[in-house]
């Protein structure tokens, strides 16, 4: 006698449906942002102004002004910009036998550069991220 048929379960379809928008990879997403291109097709701008991004991509439609990077790319850029001055801090330190105010002309100016020229590509990327895993806020209207 043959085993009967296993019981047909219905499942409802869980599968999400794509973004509107262009879905590249993950670290192509990340490079187009951090070089202030729009992370789904790179063809347009990301930035209307130093930190003020796009509300929406002129050509894909992407919604840039929606991803809501808040506090991220301050904190990642203090993060980097802070490793690379207290690397230099102890190598300063160790090998080098300056004076304080020396050492502190040479690395408060250095973190006020890093941290203006690194915010931007920061955000870039920290935008492209989240574009890419679809952290956007919904429209509000
Ligand atoms: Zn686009």
């Amino acid at each position: 006698m043959p085993a009967p048929p296993p019981a047909a379960r219905w499942e409802p379809d869980r599968r999400k449906a794509p973004p509107p928008w262009p879905s590249p990879p993950l670290l192509v997403a990340i490079g187009r942002g951090m070089a202030g291109r729009c992370p789904a097709c790179g063809r347009t701008r990301l930035f209307s102004g130093y930190l003020r991004v796009t509300q929406e991509c002129a050509v894909c439609g992407a919604p840039l002004g929606q991803v809501p990077a808040d506090d991220g790319p301050p904190v990642f850029t203090v993060l980097i910009a802070g490793a690379i001055v207290v690397a230099l801090l102890v190598v300063m330190e160790s090998t080098m036998h300056l004076s304080i105010w020396t050492e502190t002309g040479i690395l408060v100016p250095l973190t006020l550069i890093l941290a203006i020229a690194l915010l931007r590509p920061v955000k870039g990327a920290t935008v492209g991220l989240m574009l890419r895993l679809e952290i956007v806020k919904p429209p509000t209207h």
